[in-house]
């Protein structure tokens, strides 16, 4: 029977994964728990400012959104319906997702009043966050919690997101 770790891995040359080749999902998970704890965040509390906005995200488009601390953004939703870029939507340790707070046919951008984009969530990266504390390996649907706390959330410890980015492996997240 395949382990988890194989059924993240990509398959063909052509097919991307949720972790690059050679890339252990213990690994990656042990790099996040450590950036959560220098963040002083719960994988709870990145779901929720993560669902507060895949909440809404009911149609394709684009609207204002308001973080809960005030930031203004423009959300810019692409919504694939059938085959997507992946070729695999449900979540890859078999259970049920929750399409209402994870819409695992979308990709979510988040820009800036001035248009440019600072944060793209994966539709299904709720889910893998609050269930398996896992934000993806070194693929291009990586968002890494840094990320979505210095974008949605706020710095609750002065310098966190900076000793982070300094002290932590940088998985490669290029969209
Ligand atoms: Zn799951």
């Amino acid at each position: 029977m395949e382990t988890i770790q194989e059924r993240l891995e990509p398959r063909g040359a052509s097919e991307t994964g949720f972790l690059a080749r050679g890339e252990k999902l213990t690994e990656v998970i042990a790099r996040d728990d450590e950036a959560l704890r220098i963040l002083s965040y719960t994988h709870v509390e990145i779901a929720a400012l993560l669902e507060h906005l895949t909440s809404r995200v009911a149609i394709s488009g684009t609207f204002p959104y308001r973080t809960q601390n005030g930031k203004q953004y423009n959300i810019k939703v692409a919504t694939y319906r059938g085959a997507t870029q992946r070729g695999m939507q449900e979540c890859p340790w078999g259970d049920d997702v929750d399409i209402d707070t994870s819409p695992t046919n979308a990709d979510i951008d988040v820009l800036t009043i001035e248009g440019e984009r600072v944060l793209r969530i994966a539709g299904l990266l709720p889910h893998l966050v609050r269930e398996h504390h896992f934000f993806e390996g070194s693929t291009s649907y990586r968002t890494s919690p840094e990320e979505i706390v210095a974008v949605l959330g706020e710095e609750r410890v002065l310098g966190s997101i900076a000793k982070v980015k300094e002290s932590l492996p940088q998985l490669k997240s290029v969209w």
